[in-house]
């Protein structure tokens, strides 16, 4: 269609008022403070550079965070929910949050179920040849009456069927009930530390090949409701005790954070975790140890070799009755000033698993962030916002000391009916990924934050500071706060051994806490916490998420 150059004219201007007129009335709703908002975060940020560097001069030369590590790891750990050890930890790092000046130190109970601890555990075989294995039994599974000699058949079941071909004949037997698996040379990366094209990576959201993961959280579902299927059949049919071998050893590196690979070590680490309920039907399993590949192989191949092998094991397990509230979350503080009201949270989860000593899974993660609060402390800040640490039980079993931290404090999120405080939270920094110092910081889709926070790591490229991943990360305590539509973020780490050999292993001790790595980790998270704690907003959140469904995971 032709237009006369005064119909164009025309048009434009027409257009023009209407715009401007729009504007006017959209600057003069009060209802449109948002635009005033969105101004806020794209704001250069008013950062306090002369107390950003004492936080790094005393974090990087009198950091304490190797010597935390130690006695949480070495002296109390492992750190499992529920038993006594990890109640000892607290207490010991109690002592240091008052030592230090900290204030409200105390710990937040929410109920766990029955405890777990290993008292005493041998197992040799002593036939054909005598020789000692290697192995760990599975947490929240019993021990045996006493020392018992028992002969081992091969049993791998898969499935029910399995079931009747083995009836009646493994009472008093210890059955290996997993297929042999290959040891393969290991050809994949064992230490990660980031690569360029793994920096790139970072950058990217990948996009899921299947909506919702309906069919993952289902067939994990079936999974578990096999093993217990399989444990109940074995425990009715009086097995003596119940050997695995452990998961394949290739895995990615975890959750939805990662799509580098990373292969887990075999050679003596053994990878293992729960083996039954901590509800009223505790301890009704078998007993049941996890045995290095390389051990239960062997006994595999004699067998299949008509040489009967047999067993000499002793396993002293202890459940822990102690009623309500035995699972705890530890807080402290550094109170605010002019708006003492409002809180920044640094957290990490304290629990750990039970084979090693839960140095890089999490004492890695809580002494920094112990030690950032030292840091604090140390060089004496004012902030106007309360800083708290919350370091968090029940990680390992579903986030749940989080999760019932903030259902307390902030919002449930099946429901969604917001409790004052959850206006008051500027920011929850997490870490949880092991010993790898930090790279930056997962955005978790919160694009607003991602402009603030390219100012923040500015004066910490020095310490390789320096990368802002937009996608949203999974499997660890910053979810329970973003599912209520907090600010909750999960620091990048380098991950060094944590997929291949650390994670939730024998292995995981405080021989491969990297302490250069560890004294960075501190005085980063130090940092963020001063920083949310002084800046003029609160961190910009995402929009409130809808109510979950009863009983929905939100791992
Ligand atoms: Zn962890």
């Amino acid at each position: 269609m032709e237009h006369s150059f005064a119909e164009e004219v025309k048009k434009k201007t027409m257009t023009r008022i209407l715009t401007i007129t729009l504007a006017l009335i959209f600057a003069l709703d009060p209802s449109n403070l948002a635009i005033g908002a969105l101004a806020q975060d794209d704001a250069k940020e008013k950062l306090d550079y002369a107390m950003i560097g004492r936080i790094k001069e005393e974090g990087l030369n009198r950091s304490q965070v190797m010597n935390h590590i130690s006695w949480l790891s070495d002296v109390y750990g492992p750190r499992l929910t529920g038993s006594p050890t990890i109640k000892q930890a607290s207490d010991w790092a109690q002592k240091r949050f008052k030592e230090w000046g900290l204030v409200n130190v105390h710990e937040e109970g929410w109920p766990f179920g029955k405890g777990w601890s290993l008292e005493r555990f041998s197992a040799n075989m002593i036939e054909p040849q005598v020789s000692p294995l290697i192995g760990y039994p599975k947490s929240w599974t019993p021990g045996t009456p006493g020392v018992v000699t028992a002969e081992v058949v091969y049993a791998p079941i898969s499935s029910e069927a399995d079931f009747d071909k083995y009836r009646g004949k493994l009472q008093g037997k210890i059955v290996l009930a997993q297929p042999m698996r290959e040891v393969n040379v290991l050809e994949g990366r064992v230490v990660l530390r980031m690569t360029d094209e793994d920096i790139k990576e970072t950058q990217t959201t990948p996009i899921p090949a299947r909506t919702g993961g309906a069919r993952g959280e289902s067939e994990f579902r079936r999974g578990s409701q096999m093993q217990s299927k399989i444990n109940a059949f074995l425990l009715a049919e009086g097995v003596a005790a119940v050997f695995d071998r452990g998961a394949d050893n290739v895995m990615s590196a975890g959750g939805s954070d990662m799509t580098w690979r990373t292969q887990r070590t075999d050679g003596g680490t053994i990878f293992v975790q729960s083996g039954g309920p901590r509800d009223q039907n505790a301890g009704k399993v078998p007993p049941q140890v996890t045995l290095a590949v390389e051990h239960y192989n062997r006994m595999v191949r004699i067998l299949e070799k008509n040489v009967p092998v047999k067993v000499e094991l002793n396993i002293q397990a202890k459940f822990h009755d102690e009623a309500g509230k035995n699972g705890f979350n530890l807080i402290a503080e550094i109170p605010g000033t002019d708006l003492a009201d409002e809180v920044v949270m640094i957290g990490a989860h304290f629990d750990s698993h039970h084979s090693g000593t839960g140095a890089t899974d999490n004492a890695a993660g809580s002494a920094a962030m112990m030690e950032a609060m030292r840091i604090l402390k140390a060089v004496g800040v004012k902030p106007r916002r309360t800083i708290r640490v919350g370091l968090w039980g029940g990680e390992e079993e579903g986030l749940l000391g989080s999760r019932a931290y903030v259902k307390e404090h902030f919002a449930d999120p099946a429901g969604m009916r917001l409790k004052p405080e959850h206006a008051k939270l500027a920011a929850y920094f997490n870490i949880d990924n092991g010993t790898g110092r930090i790279r930056g910081v997962w955005m978790q889709g919160n694009l607003a934050a991602k402009r603030i926070f390219e100012q923040w790591i500015e004066p910490l490229k020095d310490l390789g500071v320096d990368l802002l991943g937009p996608r949203s990360v999974t499997s660890t305590d910053h979810l329970s706060f973003d599912a209520v539509g907090l600010p909750g973020f999960q620091f990048i780490q380098e991950r060094l051994e944590y997929n291949s050999r650390t994670h939730h292993s024998n292995m995981d001790t405080v021989d491969h806490v990297q302490r250069e790595d560890m004294v960075q980790m501190a005085t980063v998270a130090a940092v963020f916490a001063y920083n949310a704690a002084t800046r003029d907003e609160k961190l910009p959140r995402k929009a409130l998420p809808a109510p979950t469904k009863p009983n929905e995971r939100i791992e």
